[in-house]
């Protein structure tokens, strides 16, 4: 016979597999800057409420932690190495896009890390066909090649999520202006973005500029003259308050060379004119350069004004919206998958490197303490 077995109780049927508690949860994607607990099951975001008292069967103790959605590089060289993305997850970066280090000649190179890395990658192809190149590289026009790329792009549809055209006088010399209408030729064709490499170009930003559609990224935003997004009186050029207002972004790219001076950054951030997104611009020797990694990046504007929750919304939900792979990323909503990065605010006395050697010394960094994947803690060694 059977025994009439109890139901279950609120408690056994709510069992997550992992609640993250007492950090402070700052998800800018809801306005949220609370101390909540994050719970997990089968993968997604279960619940954020303060004091869950149900089990689990693991517990991060995140008190005086932040508890963040995991966060979204759009600028990084993660495809060059197979060790990138284990490197970049292990800095929270549960996202990531590979910004053009390879053209349409060695594209599977980088998907082939794309595919193989734990959490979600994509790949922008390089117009130039050769990928990045010590002499430049689209110097030699015919490696803009539209045919090529659109022949890899069609082959690799589902990996490939736009164009990067780098414009720099190094890179592309006179062609930029002609190297960037090929890159648009060849994104339209597939309703693709183009993410361009602004900063030392030969072209005046506003023929540039006008090229942009809405969806595309500029990076490199706060590279210093010649051809800045600011003029010599402190103005932000009409060209990109233009872009801005037709839907195009501005990002970062953080890098070692040429990208980023610390008076251009004041200028710019004193105009208002603030980036949409956070980005490194990461090479695996990132860890011994100015970027160090993705937290540290972000600790850079807080003291331009920025606050904590501003940064985090520039890592999180703010290039989510860039990429379709990302856009149910981001976010701590119920529901979304469980992409979680642990950071430690740490207050004291940080310096910050541009890329010209200068030092700016900060009160605030961010520091990468634990990530979460798709609710599997990730081991940090
Ligand atoms: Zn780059």
């Amino acid at each position: 016979m059977f025994a009439c077995a109890p139901g279950p109780t609120a408690a056994q049927a709510a069992r997550y597999d992992l609640i993250i508690r007492g950090g402070r949860v700052i998800d800018p994607s809801v306005r949220l800057d609370a101390i909540r607990d994050v719970a997990i099951a089968g993968g997604r975001i279960a619940a954020v409420e303060p004091g869950i008292t149900s089990a689990a069967a693991e517990t991060i103790d995140a008190r005086g932690k932040l508890v963040v959605p995991g966060l979204i590089d759009i600028h990084t060289h993660a495809g060059r190495s197979a060790d990138g993305p284990v490197l970049m997850l292990k800095d929270g970066v549960t996202g990531w896009i590979d910004a053009g280090s390879q053209g349409a000649d060695h594209i599977a190179d980088v998907i082939a890390i794309a595919r193989s890395a734990a959490q979600p990658g994509r790949v922008l192809i390089n117009i130039g066909r050769a990928g990045i190149l010590p002499d430049g590289d689209t110097m030699d026009l015919r490696r803009a090649d539209v045919a090529a790329a659109r022949a890899a792009i069609a082959a690799n549809r589902e990996m490939i999520a736009g164009v990067k055209a780098r414009l720099s006088r190094d890179v592309a010399g006179e062609n930029d202006y002609e190297v960037l209408r090929r890159a648009q030729e060849v994104a339209s064709s597939f309703g693709l973005p183009v993410m361009i490499h602004m900063g030392q170009t030969i072209s005046p930003i506003p023929r540039l500029f006008d090229l942009l559609k809405r969806g595309d990224i500029v990076t490199h935003m706060f590279a210093p003259p010649p051809n800045s997004i600011i003029d010599d009186s402190g103005h932000i050029l009409p060209a990109v308050l233009a872009a801005r207002r037709r839907g195009v972004w501005f990002d970062v790219a953080n890098g070692q060379t040429g990208h980023l001076r610390w008076d251009t950054v004041e200028a710019i951030m004193k105009t208002g004119f603030w980036p949409d997104t956070f980005s490194t611009d990461w090479n695996t020797n990132s860890p011994q350069t100015g970027v160090v990694d993705f937290p540290n990046c972000m600790s850079k504007l807080l003291g331009y004004g920025m606050t904590v929750s501003e940064a985090i919304a520039r890592a999180t939900i703010n290039p989510s919206r860039i990429f379709p792979v990302f856009n149910d990323r981001g976010t701590l909503n119920v529901g979304a998958p469980a992409d979680v990065t642990l950071l430690e605010l740490r207050q004291g006395t940080f310096e910050f490197v541009d890329n010209f050697k200068n030092t700016i010394t900060g009160r605030e960094r961010l520091f990468p303490s634990a990530t979460v994947l798709a609710g599997k803690r990730i081991a940090r060694t």
